[in-house]
């Protein structure tokens, strides 16, 4: 298994890893760049076939992290880890120790949180370990900012107002078509601000008692799990997989707004030049989803200086997301670029501290 060569290795700043005979613990840490801050990101858990798999999403992962929180402008770095495991197989408190351990060896570079497969139960066994995990209770019995997932639903609604006011014209949702795909812990919230807003949603799951609950609470109708992309819409929500952009679904694409939480969406850069070429506004999804960093980096900060989470420090800092959106659409036109493109090359210039973006 290559690392240095390895097609995801963006020069990582440091990639380790552990194992824990005693835990079962098989786990790599990699902290891709902190030139901005601390390397902040979520710890996956998951049944991955082979190792290599585990280095791949852990480098790609980890790289992602310094984009979103740059173009967000935290102080904060990119970092991410991976536990080799099925979580409701192998997970034990004491394995997550051992994780914890491993995060102490940094010394603060890489703080830890939850993802896929990790809960707060589990950053509780990590935190007898180490100092450096946020996504716990706070020591005066306050949870900091709890479950991210409304904080980042209500940072993905902002963005794609902000879409909306762009390429549609309109300052509110009132009739428009949204499309929303996954109806899970941002999705449905994503809905419930769609839907006050007058937005008319058709809406997407594999899990029918989701669809049910949309179709009673919203009025949502109800559409087939291929079928949300032939669905005549104005704006796209993905809220559910990677990776959904791609050469198969564009042509069906009707949404003139592609604004959502999935991380990954573009199935490659090029899909993104694809969006520009049919006049479509792809708000990034790095851009867009960041409402779960920024929540947990106030906590981060409270926990450093003892001062109480500040949950309007974090509502005016998801607003700041719509002004990211024209930032990154205006750079997009000036350099007849793709979104994704612009977002990227603003990202860079603020944590590599380049002067211009590199031409498309
Ligand atoms: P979740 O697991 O709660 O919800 C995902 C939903 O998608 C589920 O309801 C699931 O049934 C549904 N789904 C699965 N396969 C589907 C398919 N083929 N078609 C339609 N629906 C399908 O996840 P979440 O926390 O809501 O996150 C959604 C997306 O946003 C993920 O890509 C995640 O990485 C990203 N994201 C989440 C956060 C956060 O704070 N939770 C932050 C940033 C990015």
């Amino acid at each position: 298994m290559s690392v240095f060569s390895h097609k995801e290795f963006d020069q990582h700043e440091q990639v380790s890893f552990f194992q824990c005979p005693q835990t079962g613990l098989r786990a790599i840490i990699a902290v891709h760049n902190t030139h901005l801050g601390p390397a902040l990101g979520g710890c996956r858990m998951w049944a991955y076939e082979n190792d290599e798999q585990a280095l791949n999403d852990v480098l790609r992962l980890s790289r992602g992290m310094t984009y979103k929180s740059a173009i967000t402008g935290l102080p904060l770095g990119g970092g991410k880890s991976v536990i080799i495991g099925d979580s409701r197989k192998i997970k034990t408190p004491e394995l997550m120790k051992a994780m914890g351990r491993a995060v102490d060896t940094f010394a603060g570079r890489y703080i830890i949180a939850e993802d896929v497969g990790t809960t707060v139960e589990d950053m509780k066994n990590i935190h007898a370990s180490t100092e450096h995990v946020v996504g716990i209770p706070m020591e005066d019995g306050t949870h900091g900012g709890g479950d991210p997932s409304p904080t980042t639903a209500l940072g993905v609604y902002t963005g794609l107002k902000a879409a909306a006011r762009l390429r549609l014209g309109k300052d509110n949702l009132q009739g428009v078509k949204v499309a929303v795909q996954g109806l899970g812990n941002v999705g449905y919230n994503l809905c419930k601000l769609l839907a006050a807003d007058g937005a008319v949603l058709s809406v997407t799951d594999v899990q029918v008692e989701k669809l049910d609950m949309a179709k009673k609470e919203f009025g949502a109708a109800v559409v087939g799990l291929n079928e949300i992309y032939d669905v005549d819409a104005d704006i796209f929500a993905p809220c559910a997989l990677g990776a959904i952009i791609n050469d198969e679904t564009l042509p069906r694409l009707k949404a003139k707004v592609v604004a959502g939480a999935s991380n990954n969406q573009l199935a490659e850069a090029r899909h993104g030049d694809v969006l520009r070429g049919m006049n479509v506004l792809y708000a990034p999804d790095y851009v867009i989803n960041a409402g779960g960093i920024i929540t947990v980096y106030y906590e981060f900060l409270a926990r450093k200086t003892g001062a109480a989470y500040d949950r309007q420090q974090v509502l005016d800092h998801v607003a700041k997301i719509a002004d990211t959106v024209e930032l990154v659409t205006k750079r997009a036109q000036q350099e007849n670029i793709s979104t994704a493109k612009a977002a990227d090359c603003i990202a860079e210039q603020r944590f590599k501290g380049q002067k211009a973006c590199k031409a498309a």
